[in-house]
């Protein structure tokens, strides 16, 4: 199918961007930065903007820069490139992992780092990496610049916090603390597909004992979750198989009404979730600490 008509404009800076959303109705313009998602949403005619604006000639918003805080990133920045920083890979192995998990080449050549976040799909790693590593959102509109934290940004399937005429502009990782332990893991059909569910954790050691922990899961609900009542079933305790396996009851009750579609039941979605969940808090307390 071909797409319906539409307007296309293509600025090359982000206050032209802003004045071209200022000047148009909002809700009938579609920003993109890829095209990964977006072009075949246009393409079987499920959007149906009056105007397409590209992000893609904003030179300004394509960056990785080491800060005094962690890591900014600019939105337009792709998949590939976040792949192929040593700063990332070093600072931010989370991230990088998260990065390499999605899609295949061709799709992180040209997929940015802005617009996984903001198609906030549930079964995406970007969003839950975020969550994990308190990553902050940097949205520019026409009232100017605001921060969204990554837990409040995600709001339900492919929907954020984002107002319309709002463009998310870079995302900011925080420096981890020194010997943070962190883990991804995730189950799909095949390498490259989007997950089924996936984990993420990280967590620190102090004398033994878990402190810090952050547990999130993806492809579970209409949202990454993160896992406040498992993180408590840890916090506070030794390394222990006891400890981990105390984190299945509040991760299946957490995850208690998962999707279910043609890929996997919902049971299979929780036992997934169980799974992963204490397998990822697991692997993190083995790196906590500096150790490997
Ligand atoms: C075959 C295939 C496999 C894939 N596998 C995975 C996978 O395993 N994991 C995964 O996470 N993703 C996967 N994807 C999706 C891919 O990662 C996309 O790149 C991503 O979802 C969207 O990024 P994009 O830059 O292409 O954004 P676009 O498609 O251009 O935009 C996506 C949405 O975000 C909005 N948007 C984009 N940029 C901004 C911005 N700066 N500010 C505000 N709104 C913005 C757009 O308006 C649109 O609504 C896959 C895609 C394909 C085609």
């Amino acid at each position: 199918m071909k797409s319906a008509p539409f307007e296309y404009a293509a600025p090359s800076t982000i206050g032209d961007a802003l004045q071209i959303l200022a000047e148009n109705d909002p809700d009938e313009v579609k920003l993109m930065a890829g095209g990964q998602s977006l072009m075949p949403l246009l393409n079987m005619r499920l959007a149906r903007p009056e105007l397409v604006l590209d992000l893609g000639r904003i030179a300004d918003l394509d960056y990785i820069r080491e800060t005094d805080a962690g890591v900014a990133i600019g939105a337009m920045t792709t998949k590939r490139a976040v792949e192929e920083s040593d700063l990332i890979r070093q600072q931010h192995p989370l991230f990088w992992e998260s990065t390499v998990a999605i899609g295949h080449p061709q799709i992180r050549n040209r997929g940015t780092v802005g617009g996984s976040m903001a198609q906030a799909d549930p079964a995406s790693e970007y969003p839950a990496a975020a969550i994990a590593l308190d990553v902050e959102m940097v949205v520019q509109g026409a009232s100017g610049e605001r921060i969204i934290a990554a837990e409040d940004f995600f709001v339900t399937y492919l929907t954020t916090a984002l107002e319309p005429g709002e463009i998310l502009t870079e995302v900011r990782i925080p420096r981890l603390q020194p010997g943070t332990g962190w883990a991804f893991d995730e189950v799909a059909r095949r390498h490259g597909d989007f997950a089924i569910v996936g984990a993420v954790a990280t967590l620190a050691l102090e004398g033994g004992v878990i402190r810090d922990p952050r547990l999130v899961i993806f492809g579970a609900a209409d949202r990454a979750l993160r896992l406040r009542a498992a993180e408590e079933a840890v916090a506070g305790r030794p390394v222990s198989d006891e400890t981990f396996d105390g984190t299945a009851a509040p991760i299946a009750q957490a995850v208690e009404d998962p999707l279910s579609d043609v890929h996997a039941s919902e049971e299979y979605r929780r036992h997934l979730a169980v799974v992963l969940g204490g397998r990822v808090l697991r692997v993190a307390a083995s790196r906590a600490g500096g150790g490997e």
